[in-house]
């Protein structure tokens, strides 16, 4: 068969294939410490599963409209108006099978052939993906460290900017740095938006794994509920990645299309799922907070052994699920340079300890020097991450 050419700019993410070193170094015998993916391993909350089971049971369990079932938009719509400070109904509310289709969709829906996108880098790799896949231009801008936290550099982005800019996709409580935009560059950023007349995906996937104070969102900014869609995701916040259940959240004549795409994709997501997400939003929030401080708990752990381990640095993030530590002095000590594929074999064979990289998560920006991992913490127990880590701590003294 001949393989449609639109197929050579499809992307994926790489991590898995880190996933399959790591489960051969297990099959040898050897023990991993996975903090290479973004999964978690917790259970749903019992409210959570019950009110799926219980759904199963009443019949819910054939096609129901494409944007979702009406309790569940509703229930997304007044979640996000009190915790973002919006005033959506369930019109504004489009149910995907997961936060991941929203991307696509929103291209779909708003970027022509040729278009540019701004996009951060690093950044979840499915944004450039998708965008070259549908026939766009990636932009990338860069995101990086200012003293104790990531940011966005918003100076390079509006640089980046020329006619042909027409969407910005930020996610604000990012991954893989964990950056989050301060008031101040949450004004600048919509500033810009609104001047450059920019469409917005605002992914905030990891809005609520957020650990030392409440998270606020840009859409909640003069011009921004306007321009912006979205990504909203029950899997990070209810420990529900394989449900797939999801949103977009944005203006009707938007979230109109995103439906019909719905239509001619799914049809709809799974009834059933559907109902768990409105027991989730609804019901009892102690399992959603039990994730979170766990969380907590395993962030304080891992950045407090990778602060005192020789050539490396971490940030401690405010929110989501990932550390990213500069490692670029351990790499050079070792002998590795830039070689992370070396170098990440070298501490899976020597210490079991599994990690994406940099590499990972779009290609590397003119004139970066810092080379660093990303390690999720989110599948792995504070007792392995000690463990782990202390291996790691070994290995580089
Ligand atoms: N956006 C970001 C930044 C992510 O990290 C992820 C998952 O890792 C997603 C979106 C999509 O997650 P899901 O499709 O499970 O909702």
């Amino acid at each position: 068969m001949r393989i449609a050419e639109s197929i050579s700019r499809l992307g994926t993410e790489t991590a898995f294939a880190v996933a399959a070193r790591a489960a051969a170094h297990a099959d040898s015998g050897g023990k991993v410490y996975p903090f290479h993916l973004g999964d978690l391993n917790m259970p749903t909350s019992q409210n959570v599963q019950e009110a799926a089971i219980k759904a199963m049971r009443d019949g819910k369990t054939g096609y129901c409209p494409p944007a979702g079932i009406a309790p569940l938009r509703d229930a997304l719509a007044q979640d996000t108006n009190a915790k973002r400070g919006t005033a959506y109904s369930m019109e504004n509310v489009s149910v995907q099978p997961g936060g991941k289709p929203v991307i696509s969709k929103f291209l779909m829906a708003l970027m022509n052939p040729g278009d540019e996108v701004l996009c951060p880098n690093p950044g979840f790799p499915i944004y450039e993906s998708q965008i070259e896949f549908l026939g766009g231009k990636v932009l990338p801008y860069p995101i990086i460290p200012a003293g104790d936290y990531f940011t966005f550099d918003l100076d390079a982005l509006e640089k980046r900017i020329t006619p042909k800019t027409k969407l910005l996709i930020i996610n604000d409580y990012h991954n893989p740095t964990g950056a989050e935009l301060s008031a101040a560059e949450r004004e600048r950023m919509a500033a810009i938006a609104n001047r450059h007349n920019l469409s917005v995906l605002l992914d905030e996937a990891y809005f609520e794994t957020h650990y030392d104070d409440k998270a606020t969102s840009l859409v909640s900014l003069p011009g921004m509920l306007e321009r912006s869609v979205l990504l909203y995701t029950f899997s990070k916040k209810f420990a529900m990645t394989g449900w797939r259940l999801g949103a977009a959240i944005g203006p009707k004549e938007v979230i109109d299309i995103f439906n019909k795409i719905n239509v001619n994709y799914e049809s709809c997501t799974c009834q059933f799922v559907q109902w768990a997400g409105v027991e989730g939003l609804t019901g009892d929030q102690s399992g959603a907070k039990k994730i979170v401080d766990t969380l907590r708990e395993r962030r304080d752990v891992a950045v407090d052994i990778l602060n005192g381990t020789p050539g490396v640095t971490c940030i401690k993030p405010n929110a989501s699920f990932y550390l990213y530590p500069d490692v670029t002095d351990l790499m050079d000590r070792k002998g590795f340079g830039d070689d992370y594929d070396a170098f990440a074999e070298d501490v899976l064979t020597k210490t079991g300890v599994s990690f994406c990289t940099r590499l990972h998560f779009g290609r590397p920006l003119p004139g970066e020097t810092r080379r660093y991992i990303r390690l999720a913490f989110s599948g792995i127990d504070a007792s392995d991450i000690r463990e782990g880590l202390g291996k790691l701590k070994a290995y580089a003294s």
